[in-house]
């Protein structure tokens, strides 16, 4: 019996304890938490430095609305346009609301409405990003979507040069699909549709809900190519596991949200900003995202050498410590057998597994996750 709405389906674990990389069940039982909660939690659970100014600003104050000004914003803000493209931000609490707000600020800006997004993307659950969502499977029941969002392959440039015209407002896309399996966009695509959006006129919007905060290495992963997108939408490893989302657009795009025009009762918190603060504080430093970079190429090498022998699997496709393992068989079996054995990962789709480790993983916690996978795919054999 449950009193909740069973919308998810949850594994029969509940985790009551974290640090680090390592996580603590209801029975004692202790993981390597591979997964950051879904790439959040990029410092690792109950960091320190997050734990202390959240407390601190708890004790402060908590809440203020938007009718105060914020120094605290302000802050966030700063370095959030300092390591990006971007000029100015909104916030608000979560990733669909970023998207939501992103997809607004283009329409406003731009007197269009025609929205390009790609076919295994993931934008949210709102009306319009679910409807920008490019998978079926999110719609269903819920009716008629919100018109004028059109799904193009992904890196398939002649259908973009064919789709893209002047009622287009925003071409909004993920340079690595995290939802749809770990698949990243080619240099050349993302090449070809920021030229696109220039000749007519569109914002180009890039979802960094997942891939940034550091994930693949980089600040916002837009930045591993020569891309200056319009708008950034942030979210999940923002605060930590602090809810909060953002966007950072540029300069030209100010005037269009103004006094009045969009908001957000929650969006830039005293709570959320002051762990926003922290994490960004520590993610956001060169020696910390070489790490991430050189911890991922190791993780992927080990992984490389597990699998080679093993009949199913087809591939890795990684950047940083975004991590997506492929197999020609359904990966949720293995995923629970893993589990027992003390490790989590994630899936993404039927047959692929994912896997987002803390960015504070250490080499150390990587060798005991490696060994986890040796003895789960022996028992396997
Ligand atoms: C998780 C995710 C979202 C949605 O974020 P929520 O906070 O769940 O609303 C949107 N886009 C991408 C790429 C995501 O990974």
């Amino acid at each position: 019996m449950t009193s909740l709405f069973e919308n998810y389906g949850r594994w029969d674990v509940e985790l009551v304890s974290g640090n680090g990389t390592t996580v603590t069940d209801s029975e004692g039982k202790t993981y390597l938490d591979f997964t950051s909660g879904i790439g959040v939690c990029g410092l690792g659970h109950c960091h320190p430095k997050v734990v202390e100014a959240l407390s601190e600003q708890a004790r402060t104050i908590w809440h203020t609305s938007n009718l105060f000004k914020s120094t605290l914003q302000e802050e966030v803000a700063e370095r959030l346009t300092q390591f990006s493209s971007g000029d100015a931000v909104f916030f608000c609490n979560s990733g669909a609301e970023a998207n939501e707000a992103a997809i607004k600020l283009a329409r406003k800006y731009t007197g269009k409405s025609k929205v390009i997004t790609f076919q295994q993307s993931f934008h949210g659950r709102t009306f319009a990003t679910m409807a920008a969502t490019g998978q079926d499977k999110v719609k269903q029941g819920f009716g008629p979507m919100l018109e004028t969002f059109v799904h193009l392959p992904f890196n398939h440039i002649e259908a973009l040069e064919q789709e893209m015209d002047q009622d287009t407002a925003a071409v909004m896309l993920e340079i690595i699909q995290g939802e749809g399996g770990v698949h990243p966009a080619t240099e050349e695509f993302l090449l070809t549709v920021e030229k696109l959006c220039a000749e007519y006129e569109a914002l180009l919007i890039v979802d960094e809900i997942q891939t940034g905060m550091g994930r693949t290495g980089k600040p916002f992963a837009y930045q591993h190519f020569p891309l200056s997108p319009d708008i950034i939408t942030s979210a999940k490893g923002l605060g930590n596991g602090f809810p909060t989302g953002a966007i950072i657009g540029k300069e030209k795009l100010k005037a269009t949200f103004s006094p009045g025009s969009h908001g957000s009762t929650f969006g830039g918190n005293p709570l959320a900003m002051s762990a926003a603060k922290a994490t960004i504080q520590m993610i956001f430093q060169e020696d910390f995202l070489k790490e991430v970079t050189e911890k991922g190429d190791y993780l992927t090498e080990k992984l490389n050498n597990v699998f080679s022998r093993w009949p199913s699997f087809k591939g890795i496709r990684h950047k940083g410590l975004m991590i997506g393992i492929e197999f020609s068989e359904e990966v949720a079996p293995l995923m629970a057998e893993l589990r027992k054995n003390g490790l989590i990962v994630l899936n993404a789709g039927p047959n692929v597994l994912r896997l987002l480790p803390p960015l504070t993983v250490t080499r150390q916690e990587i060798d005991q996750a490696i060994e986890i996978w040796k003895q789960t795919l022996i028992q396997k054999v």
